[in-house]
């Protein structure tokens, strides 16, 4: 068996985050904040459980890594995160300074990490960010393909039964 590299291996934790979303029926999103080697801080999409575009994975996951570190700059931690971070995201983490993000699968249609916009590496903010993007990419776009083909099914279930009322 082929063995984890180290950036794999949180990436994998952030999977599982992503995972405790999808099982309360919100976007498999997941990230977790690392620092000196060792994970300080874990969140997943609670979008709709909360019912606020605030419950991104990565905001949830930035509050308790703050809270831990007494501070509003997290200037020595790696964001580990399974998809691409949105406007709202990216510019948080600019603002928190977080020198290294590491991003599972690109989101072409919303993602600021590259796709649409790179906010997190543009040279007129006071910091730039350091990327690695497409750790397990395969893995972090299957699940969430697989989550909207799940939904997907399920309306179309939903659609059958009201038209066989
Ligand atoms: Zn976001």
């Amino acid at each position: 068996m082929r063995k984890y590299t180290e950036d794999e291996k949180f990436m994998k934790e952030a999977i599982r985050q992503a995972k405790k979303a999808e099982a309360i029926g919100d976007v498999p999103i997941g990230c977790v904040i690392v620092s000196d080697g060792r994970i300080i801080a874990r969140g997943y999409n609670k979008r709709n459980r909360n019912k606020t575009v605030l419950a991104h994975a990565e905001l949830l996951a930035m509050s308790k890594a703050c809270r831990k570190a007494g501070d509003w700059r997290l200037e020595d931690c790696t964001m580990y995160i399974t998809l691409e971070p949105c406007q709202m995201c990216a510019g948080a983490i600019v603002q928190a300074r977080i020198p290294r993000v590491v991003i599972g699968s690109m989101n072409p249609k919303a993602g600021c990490g590259g796709s649409i916009l790179n906010l997190l590496q543009m040279k007129e903010f006071n910091h730039q960010v350091e990327v690695t993007r497409g750790v397990l990419e395969e893995e972090c776009s299957e699940m969430l393909s697989a989550f909207f083909r799940k939904l997907r099914q399920k309306k179309k279930e939903k659609k059958a039964e009201v038209s066989e009322q």
